[in-house]
């Protein structure tokens, strides 16, 4: 049976439990993230969770840390006593979380964590000594268990191109969840990805080919597994952040279905901002407000509906800092 989708505007993101100022750090301390709180917290439902805790390791506690060799999976020990391994106790609690928790769209990580650090994570050698770095333990769950799901790091979204792609998979996410998980159908799907052409098109051109031809050839095939497939590189695509580049290029495309209907004058303006903003000097929300306001007039449907215009709230201002 399809998972109930939440009410329109809520869009319910999972967050270490730290990062919401909860006291749940080995000593006691939390991580309180403000952009979280004061500003995503207008647009999500955050769904805290603190795998380590969940685990029963308690406030304080010992710190853990991963040790391994490089090639391994890493084990999850204690710093002080290493004889206190936690790796399946926090391998088990986010499983069971993962299966609780499959409405979530997106999921913001506290760096540096062997539990919930996306990448760059320090493991030891068994001497001690830092030997590599690799993902925190709940985080290789997630990878594993629920790959479509769109992750960052708290941290990392002080990078405005990093914060912007983030936000733009868990509302691509979303419109996945409601419109074609929640009643599933080739038409559904197919919608879905004329809608998110453009989106594509500028993250990820090779994708953008290979899931249009994918679906060209999949009417025959179990609708689950086209989905599911169409889903993972999808998602993976979007993972990929756009440039100027290719941001212009998409913009240079939804441009080519307005220019018959615009005026001379009109045409050299867009095109002079959307070569402004690949060179630089603008951020993306010059062209992109120019562009809507012409797809508004004369736009077909096809234009209209495309989510490359519009992927978040505009209000958060994202597009005015890339
Ligand atoms: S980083 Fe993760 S495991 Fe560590 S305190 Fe925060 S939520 Fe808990």
């Amino acid at each position: 049976m399809a998972e109930q989708t939440p009410a329109t505007e809520e869009i319910p993101v999972g967050i270490s439990a730290c990062l919401m100022g909860e006291q749940v750090r080995y000593n006691g301390g939390h991580k309180r993230s403000r952009y979280c709180l004061e500003v995503l917290q207008e647009r999500f439902r955050f769904e805290p969770f603190c795998p380590e805790l969940e685990a029963g390791l308690g406030v304080p506690r010992d710190p853990v840390r991963l040790v391994g060799a490089l090639g391994e999976e890493p084990r999850v020990v204690g710093t002080r006593d290493p004889s206190l391994d936690v790796t399946e106790a926090l391998a088990e609690v986010s499983r069971a979380f993962i299966e609780r928790h499959r409405h979530l769209r997106g999921f913001i990580l506290m760096k540096g964590s062997p539990s919930c650090g996306l990448e760059r994570v320090k493991v030891y050698h068994e001497n001690g000594m830092p030997s590599h770095a690799d993902a925190g333990a709940f985080v290789r769950e997630l990878r594993r268990h629920f790959p479509e799901l769109p992750l960052e790091e708290e941290a990392r979204m002080n990078d405005a191109v990093l914060r912007e792609n983030f936000i733009t998979r868990v509302y691509a996410y979303d419109d996945w969840k409601r419109h074609v998980e929640a009643t599933p159908s080739y038409h559904a799907l197919l919608q879905f990805h004329s809608r998110q052409k453009y989106l594509l098109m500028a993250h990820h051109v090779e994708a953008y080919r290979e899931l249009g031809r994918y679906l060209a050839e999949s009417g025959k095939r179990c609708l689950d597994e086209v989905m599911n497939r169409y889903l993972v590189r999808f998602m993976e695509a979007l993972g990929r952040p756009a440039t100027r580049k290719t941001h212009a290029n998409a913009l240079m495309h939804v441009f080519g279905y307005l220019k018959d209907a615009l005026d001379g004058e009109t045409k050299q303006d867009l095109l002079a901002a959307i070569e402004d903003y690949r060179q630089g000097h603008v951020h993306l929300a010059v062209p992109i407000r120019m562009i809507n306001h012409y797809v508004k007039r004369h736009g077909s449907n096809y234009v209209r509906e495309q989510t490359y215009l519009d992927p978040h709230p505009y209000e958060l201002g994202l597009r005015n800092a890339i």
